[in-house]
């Protein structure tokens, strides 16, 4: 059977966790080549460690995302073993809290850095490439949190909201190129992020999805092309209501949410 991603090298940012490491199994699964990376070198050998025993392929490289100069180094490095990169998952990301008292412009800035402006510099370290190849697929994981602010999550929902609209401008204009993007914004999904975020917000967090189905989800979407995908629909459907919604209205109801939440905890 010819598998949707045969012999594709996939360049995953945030391998070594979560949705990302899932990412690399499922991705090895449908035949394509796992080209990880991520800010430490352990979790990284366990990775391609599992995938070498299920035999897929792949390499790592460390680097942090926010370092235009190291990433573009481990993608060279990385295109040079495996490959010339076809479809990049820039998926690493960082959740802090970020309350308005007291508001810390600097933890809003980690945000920024990680989640928006990370995206931003793996975008660069693949595009040209693809460009001149005229194929490729470029993948972002942002989140429900995009569609409005959500209390203490400040700095990530601007983060999200900004990966939206970097990926609809150069959706458009790269069509021509044949490299199509892909927006993704789940809700919750098991992670040792999620994990880290109940024990901070001391709370409960609802609907949270098993981060094997989430990602099986999300590939099924990547391998469609389409062009934005939001789950589960009936989060993504509160979100957008709310968006929606008079603003007055909408703040009422996130209040409350929040506070049912925390009080659930
Ligand atoms: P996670 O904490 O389990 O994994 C994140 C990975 O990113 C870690 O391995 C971490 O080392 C890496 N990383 C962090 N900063 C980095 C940097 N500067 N450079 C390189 N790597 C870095 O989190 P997760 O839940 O798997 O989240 C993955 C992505 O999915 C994130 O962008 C997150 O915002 C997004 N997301 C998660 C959920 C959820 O509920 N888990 C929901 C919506 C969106």
């Amino acid at each position: 059977m010819q598998h949707p991603f045969n012999n594709q090298v996939a360049l995953i940012t945030g391998a070594g966790s979560g949705i990302g490491r899932q990412f690399a199994f499922e991705l090895a699964g449908q035949g394509a080549v796992i080209a990880a990376v991520d800010l430490r070198a352990e979790p990284l050998e366990n990775l391609l460690t599992e995938l070498k025993a299920r035999n897929y392929a792949g390499g790592w490289e460390i680097a942090d995302v926010t370092d235009r100069i190291a990433l573009q180094a481990a993608v060279t490095s990385l295109t040079r073993r495996l490959g010339p990169i076809e479809l990049l998952i820039a998926n690493a990301g960082i959740g802090l809290e970020n309350p308005a008292v007291p508001f810390r412009a600097e933890d809003f800035g980690k945000q920024i850095q990680v989640n928006l402006q990370g995206v931003a510099n793996s975008i660069e370290a693949v595009l040209p490439g693809m460009v001149e190849r005229r194929r490729g697929q470029l993948v972002a994981i942002s989140s429900v949190g995009a569609y409005r602010g959500l209390p203490l999550m400040a700095g990530y929902c601007a983060a999200k909201a900004g990966v939206v609209a970097l990926m609809d401008s150069l959706r458009v204009e790269l069509r021509r190129y044949n490299v199509y993007c892909t927006t993704i914004c789940p809700s919750f999904v098991r992670t040792p992020m999620t994990e880290r975020m109940a024990r901070m917000v001391k709370g409960r967090l609802p609907g949270v999805l098993e981060v094997d189905d989430a990602v099986r989800r999300m590939v099924r979407a990547i391998s469609k092309r389409k062009p934005f995908y939001a789950f589960p629909w009936l989060s993504w459907l509160q979100m957008a209501l709310m968006r929606a919604l008079p603003t007055r209205i909408g703040d009422w109801i996130v209040g409350k949410l929040a506070r049912r939440m925390l009080r659930d905890g």
